[in-house]
């Protein structure tokens, strides 16, 4: 979780990383090391998110803080439109500790015909006429609570967006952690498994005029598969956009595409879910495997296109999409030589003998550059 920058949703905490305090390790020379926060604080940055790149990691030592009481709401049938009003999101998002929207490809909003044309299509293809704007999504709130407040179960309540509109939610008083605070809305169906997750992150604005154009990309993303790749409804997924504070002490954080002259230093995460039904389909068929991929394909190569700013999630990302690593290297830039240098400077691995076929090329300049004899072509030198 740490290894690649993994996050909950959070406007006021950092990623998960930003809670490590020390790691103990194997170096690629054998030796054990251990570094904390407040001896090696360079190399724990540097490593907080390391890719496996920093050792073998036997311990990593967390920052704990008692779980606090929260309010998680959960509502329903929110017009995509509401979501598209800047001042509904910022308020949404500023105003509670965090937020995730989600969008459930289900296809609710498509219309009888619509329905029976995507289905007679053997490409499963919805028609032309299909609006994506005219779709709900779902929200999902944490937020503070006075302390004293009981603990309750899911009990009825409304949730009020900026423009006064309401809508009926559920809402529940529970502990939650810092960096944990999720109820997976995936978990609700013991059949429905994650299968893969393209994510990316994109620099977020205080007015938020920055995530309504990131909506809009995605939504349109989304419908243009729809229309012309085709989306087999037994391959259950979803999407989602969620905001994530970023702390600069976290070198290879995806986080750090933040807007360094924003007041919030905001991203939003943008993510493409897709999900199977293991009940079902025990093993994912060859024609269903396919079609994922595609999707996958397609999401990732677009969203790049819209927005050139956008940064992969590291765990959430998969070398058959296009452009990817180039994405990443651009976007990173010189940090991938900083965390190269600083894994060199502590000799964490001057053999090299961590960094697989697909590393060695995400850091191919950064390792050419500071290795003497490193040579791309060979898996270790
Ligand atoms: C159901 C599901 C939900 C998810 N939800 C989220 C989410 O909400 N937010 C989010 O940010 N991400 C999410 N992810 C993605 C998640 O961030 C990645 O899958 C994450 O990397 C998983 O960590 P892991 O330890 O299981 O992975 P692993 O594959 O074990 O490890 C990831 C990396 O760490 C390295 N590594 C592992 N162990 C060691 C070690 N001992 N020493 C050195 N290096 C090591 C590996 O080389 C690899 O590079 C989700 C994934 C799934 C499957």
């Amino acid at each position: 979780m740490v290894a690649t920058g993994s996050h909950g949703s959070s406007t006021k905490f950092g990623p998960f990383p930003n809670m490590v305090y020390g790691y103990e390790l194997v170096d690629g020379n054998g030796n054990v090391r251990k570094f904390n926060e407040s001896d090696d604080k360079e190399i724990i940055d540097a490593c907080r998110v390391h890719l496996g790149l920093c050792g073998i990691i036997y311990k990593t030592i967390l920052k704990v803080t008692p779980d606090v009481k929260q309010k998680y709401t959960h509502a329903t049938n929110i017009p995509v439109q509401k979501l598209l009003d800047d001042n509904n999101r910022r308020v949404l998002v500023m105003d509670n500790w965090a937020v995730y929207i989600v969008f459930m490809i289900d296809f609710k909003s498509a219309t009888e015909e619509e329905m029976e044309q995507m289905l007679g299509d053997p490409l499963r293809r919805i028609p032309e006429s299909y609006d994506i704007f005219k779709a709900e999504m779902e929200i999902w709130i944490w937020s503070e609570v006075d302390q004293n407040t009981p603990l309750s179960e899911e009990y009825n309540d409304t949730l009020t967006l900026a423009d006064g509109s309401t809508y009926g939610a559920v809402s529940a008083i529970k502990p939650y952690s810092e960096t944990r605070n999720g109820e997976s809305i995936w978990s609700r169906d013991q059949c429905i498994q994650m299968r893969t997750a393209v994510s990316f992150a994109a620099p977020e604005s205080d007015d938020f005029i920055e995530s309504g154009k990131t909506l809009r990309e995605h939504l349109t993303i989304l419908e243009g598969i729809f229309k012309n790749i085709g989306f087999y409804p037994k391959l259950n997924a979803s999407s989602a956009l969620r905001w994530m504070k970023h702390f600069d002490d976290c070198l290879l954080c995806p986080s750090t595409v933040a807007d360094d002259s924003s007041m919030n230093k905001l991203v939003t995460y943008s993510e493409m879910v897709t999900l199977y039904d293991k009940c079902e389909e025990p093993i994912i068929s060859e024609v269903n495997s396919m079609k994922q991929r595609l999707l996958e394909t397609q999401f990732g190569v677009d969203v790049m296109k819209n927005n050139p700013r956008v940064l992969p999630h590291w765990g959430k990302y998969f070398e058959h999409i296009p452009g990817m690593s180039d994405q990443i290297r651009r976007q990173f830039g010189d940090d991938l030589l900083t965390f190269i240098n600083m894994r060199n400077k502590y000799k964490l691995d001057n053999k090299n003998l961590f960094v697989n076929t697909h590393l060695k090329d995400i850091f191919r300049d950064a390792l050419s550059e500071t290795c003497p004899g490193y040579n791309r072509f060979t898996i270790n030198i």
